[in-house]
C-alpha cells in the first residue's frame, strides 16, 4: 500500500502537530471555522483541516494534538523517543511555528508548575530516573549539558555569559554526586569555539543551568520575548553509558530545539537589522527543511552546510538517529495564513 511505502521512506523522521488553545488576546470567536479536527471527541488524532476563505485544506501527520492536549499527554507520546537517547541513539526534537504558536510552551512550558512543565524538564526527569534505575544492572552514566542560541547565523553560548555563576551553581550541588564540572570546546567533532559543556548529575543542577541560560538570553527584560523569538535555542544533553559488568558502551545525545519564529516578512516591510534577522531565520529554516527532506528521501547529498543550525546538528541527524518535528499552530483566525505555511512546511518533511 502507498501508505506503508511512505512510512518506510520516512525512516526515523516524525512530525507531530500541536494546536494551542485560543487565548484571551487572540482576535475572535470563530475558531471552529478556522481549524477542524477530524477526531473532535479526542485530543489526539492524525488529521487537521485549515479553512481559509471557504476552502478546506486537509493535512495528516503522525499525530495531531488539539487544544485540549495536556503537557503530560504530549510527553507521553515522546517518552519512548527520549528514552532511546539512553540506549545510545542521537535524538533531535524541534518545535517549529510562528511566534505565539506555543513552541516555548511545548518545549519548556512553565517548569515551576508541575502540570505545565514542558518537554525539556519532563525529558530530563525521565532520563535521570531511568538512568538511576539502570544502575542496578551495572549501568553508569555520565551526562553533559550545553545550551546555545543561534542568532543571525552566529552561535552564542548561553552558559558562557554567566559561566562563573553557572559553574558555582553546579559546584554548589556537586556534593550530591561528588563530580566536578568540566568545560570543553568541541561538540561531536564539530568545533564550536569556546562552547561551555558542563557535567551534570542531578536534575537540580540542570534546572539551575536552565535558569541561567534563560537569563543569558534576556538582554534587558523588554527584549526577552523579542530576541528569543528571533533565535534558535538548542539544548543538548550528551549521555555516555558504560555497563560495568558487560563492558557495553553507549553514547546518546538528546537535542531539544526551540526554533525561531517562522512568520514571514511581507506585511511588516522590515528593513535594516530586522530584515537581516528575518533573512537569517528564513535561510536556516529552509536549510533545515532541505536537510530533513533529503534525509527522508534518502538522498545521497544532504546539504548540511547551508546553515549553522544544520551544520551543528549534523552528527545527530541522519544515520540511525531519530528526529521529531513539532509544528505548533495558533487557532487565532488572524493566523490562518501563517498556519497554512507552517503546515505546508511540515507536510514537506513528513
Ligand atoms: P512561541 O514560543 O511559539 O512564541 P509561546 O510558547 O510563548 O509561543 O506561547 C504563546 C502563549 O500561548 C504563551 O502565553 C503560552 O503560555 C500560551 N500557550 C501556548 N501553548 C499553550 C497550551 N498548549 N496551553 C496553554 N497555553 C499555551
Ligand atoms: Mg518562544
Amino acid at each position: 500500500k502507498l501508505h506503508n511505502t511512505i512510512l518506510e521512506l520516512k525512516g526515523n523522521i516524525r512530525v507531530f502537530c500541536r494546536v494551542r488553545p485560543l487565548l484571551p488576546d487572540d482576535g475572535g470567536r470563530q475558531e471552529a471555522s478556522v481549524i477542524a479536527y477530524p477526531t473532535s471527541s479526542e485530543s489526539l488524532g492524525r488529521g487537521i483541516d485549515v479553512v481559509q476563505s471557504g476552502n478546506k485544506h486537509p493535512f495528516t501527520f503522525d499525530k495531531v494534538f488539539d487544544h485540549g492536549a495536556s503537557q503530560e499527554e504530549v510527553f507521553f507520546e515522546i517518552s519512548q523517543l527520549v528514552q532511546s537517547a539512553l540506549d545510545g541513539y542521537k535524538v533531535c526534537i524541534f518545535a517549529y511555528g510562528q511566534t505565539g504558536s506555543g513552541k516555548t510552551y511545548t518545549m519548556m512550558g512553565r517548569p515551576e508548575m508541575t502540570e505545565q512543565k514542558g518537554l525539556i524538564p519532563r525529558s530530563l526527569e525521565q532520563i535521570f530516573k531511568t538512568s538511576q534505575s539502570l544502575s542496578a544492572q551495572g549501568w553508569k552514566y555520565k551526562m553533559q549539558v550545553s545550551m546555545l542560541e543561534i542568532y543571525n547565523e552566529s552561535i552564542r553560548d548561553l552558559l558562557t555569559t554567566n559561566r562563573t555563576i553557572a559553574i558555582e551553581a553546579v559546584r554548589a550541588d556537586s556534593s550530591t554526586c561528588g563530580r566536578q564540572y568540566a568545560i570543553t570546546h568541541d561538540v561531536n567533532g564539530i568545533h564550536v569555539s569556546d562552547l561551555t559543556i558542563i557535567d551534570v548529575c542531578s536534575i537540580a543542577q540542570i534546572s539551575s543551568l536552565l535558569q541561567h541560560a534563560a537569563q543569558g538570553r534576556s538582554v534587558g527584560k523588554t527584549h526577552m520575548n523579542e530576541q528569543s523569538s528571533r533565535s534558535h535555542f538548542v539544548f543538548t544533553l550528551r549521555i555516555s553509558g558504560v555497563n560495568e559488568s558487560t563492558e557495553q558502551q553507549v553514547q546518546g545525545v538528546l537535542n531539544l530545539i526551540d526554533l525561531a519564529g517562522s512568520e514571514r516578512l511581507s506585511k511588516s516591510g522590515a528593513t535594516g537589522e530586522r530584515l537581516k534577522e528575518t533573512q537569517a531565520i528564513n535561510k536556516s529554516l529552509s536549510a533545515l527543511s532541505d536537510v530533513i527532506f533529503a534525509l527522508a528521501k534518502k538522498e545521497d547529498h544532504v546539504p548540511f552546510r547551508n546553515s549553522k543550525l544544520t551544520y551543528l546538528l549534523q552528527p545527530c541527524l541522519g544515520g540511525d538517529s531519530k528526529t521529531l518535528m513539532f509544528v505548533n499552530i495558533s487557532p487565532d483566525p488572524s493566523s490562518t495564513g501563517e498556519s497554512l505555511c507552517s503546515l505546508r512546511f511540515a507536510a514537506r518533511v513528513n
